[in-house]
């Protein structure tokens, strides 16, 4: 079959290369001029690169991982020590790690927790460890049925300090979606938690080894021409037109030239939009179907990435660190992190600022002041004195509408890959699958996507046949 596939997101792209390696032909239409979605990167006049992201892989990402196997490209996870680093806003400067021993799970989570005893007291590990039991019992249904509750609520229905949130989940939560505890669904928090429990490794962290367009997409991209499917840059979905039977006719899509052709015909269609792109575009006639209407409760979270390239060191630390400021997520320096950005002189940082709901329509250089403000408090020794550190440039990437903000309730409108349009289906970090909205929950449902249009095909097949639409 031809499949239509518009996006070249990490969603887009796996499902390609999952029908691909079923036998399908996928035709990939992405908008802009770079592959990745909220992977993409470019490069400044200089030639050093920026990111829409700061980006993390986790060892608790199995198809991710599974993807870069069968890409032949595994060596390009830059794989950091077992270990989480706080900053410690009370001695600014300083650092407090949870370190993983190798031991089997849980027994090396709980042993990085239990010998951490900078953050949490004795009390309130216990507290914590007591609460997370119905979790570790009962499993992904319990963390599900969670979804009514945020984490700040479902600390206090297991009657877990407050402590707790200050001291650690507010830096997870704004991590994972870019929200304070008090908005993030508990879901969230504890389907993490669940697989950093169950899963030796499943919190060991990578970098990649460079810009993820090219490292990453461009060898999925290969890898689907060579098993003769198609990927066109600059080719904006525009409109998705309908039969009489509301199945899809054609995409309509944004053409550069005369010569390309604009109207689309393949036998199935997905959309691997982002959720908030994609309700723009569902045809009137669909607009009362269930799984497309409570797509209006899913709306993407703004959050920013920034880089500051400075005129010296200001750490050695060759991992993520969790800033715990208010303005601040996580940040890494990435001239030591990430080989292609490697400089053994000056430091490259490149910190996600959230939540940014307050942040987002700012100037550039009062969101660069408000970070150097918070990186005063971070590396004292580097802002006080006769001889500061420089910052040489930066880049600021704002992302108004993100990955979905996962707040309490979500997961029920969350879609499924499959759609009750014969020849029409969903991919996208946003659609269901256990890994929410990441990395991995993108690269899975574009497998899951390839999967069920592969199951779909007679019916497909009938669909067109009754609709007598002659594929290209
Ligand atoms: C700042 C930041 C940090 C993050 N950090 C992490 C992390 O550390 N670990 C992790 O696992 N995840 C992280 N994520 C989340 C992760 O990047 C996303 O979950 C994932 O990349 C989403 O992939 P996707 O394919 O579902 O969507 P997208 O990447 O949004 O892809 C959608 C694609 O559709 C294209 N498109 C839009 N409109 C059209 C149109 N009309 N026609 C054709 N194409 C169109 C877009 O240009 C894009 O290429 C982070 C995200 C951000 C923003």
């Amino acid at each position: 079959m031809r499949v239509a596939i518009a996006g070249a997101g990490l969603a887009g792209l796996s499902c390609a290369k999952y029908l691909a390696d079923k036998g399908h032909t996928p035709i990939v239409y992405e908008a802009r001029n770079v592959l990745g979605g909220k992977i993409a990167a470019w490069k400044d006049d200089e030639g050093d690169w920026y990111e829409t992201g700061l980006h993390i892989f986790f060892g608790a990402y199995p198809n991710m991982l599974q993807l870069f196997k069968e890409l032949n490209i595994e060596d390009r996870l830059q794989w950091k020590s077992h270990s989480m680093i706080f900053n410690q806003p009370e001695e600014p400067g300083s650092y407090s790690r949870f370190d993983f021993p190798d031991l089997p799970a849980p027994f090396n989570g709980v042993a990085a927790i239990l010998s951490n005893n900078d953050m949490l007291t004795w009390p309130e590990k216990i507290s914590f460890g007591l609460g997370l039991i119905p979790a570790m019992l009962r499993g992904q249904k319990y963390v599900e049925e969670c979804d009514t509750k945020s984490w700040s609520d479902w600390l206090r229905s297991q009657n877990i300090p407050e402590r707790v949130n200050d001291e650690v989940f507010i830096a997870m939560s704004k991590a994972l979606n870019f929200i304070n505890p008090d908005e993030i669904s508990s879901t969230v928090l504890l389907t993490a938690l669940n697989r950093f429990l169950q899963e030796k490794n499943g919190s060991r962290m990578a970098f990649l080894d460079g810009a993820p367009p090219e490292r990453l997409c461009d060898p999925m991209v290969e890898y689907i021409q060579a098993h003769g499917g198609e990927v066109h840059l600059n080719r904006p979905l525009k409109k998705i037109n309908l039969n009489n039977d509301n199945s899809v006719r054609s995409f309509q899509i944004g053409a550069s030239s005369q010569e390309i052709k604009s109207e689309i015909h393949a036998d199935a269609y997905v959309s691997a939009l982002p959720v908030d792109i994609f309700k723009l575009l569902i045809p009137d006639p669909w607009k009362e179907i269930d799984i497309f209407k409570k797509l209006e409760g899913l709306r993407g979270v703004p959050v920013i990435n920034i880089h500051l390239w400075f005129d010296r060191k200001l750490t050695d630390i060759d991992h993520l660190l969790f800033s715990r400021s208010p303005l601040l997520s996580v940040y890494a320096d990435m001239s030591i992190t990430c080989k292609e950005y490697e400089d053994p002189n000056r430091s490259m940082l490149e910190l996600v600022f959230a939540p940014a709901k307050d942040w987002i329509s700012a100037s550039d250089e009062d969101i660069i002041n408000a970070t150097l403000e918070e990186l005063k408090k971070l590396f004292p020794i580097h802002f006080t004195g006769e001889n500061q550190a420089k910052l040489r440039k930066f880049k600021v990437v704002k992302t108004p509408l993100s990955v979905y903000k996962a707040i309490p309730g979500c997961q029920k409108i969350r879609p499924s890959q499959a759609t009750p349009i014969k020849n029409f289906f969903l991919t996208g970090d946003y659609t269901m699958q256990r890994y929410l909205a990441s990395m991995e929950g993108a690269v899975l449902s574009g497998k899951l996507c390839a999967e069920v249009v592969n199951e779909e095909e007679s019916q497909i097949s009938q669909s067109l046949a009754e609709n007598k639409t002659i594929p290209d």
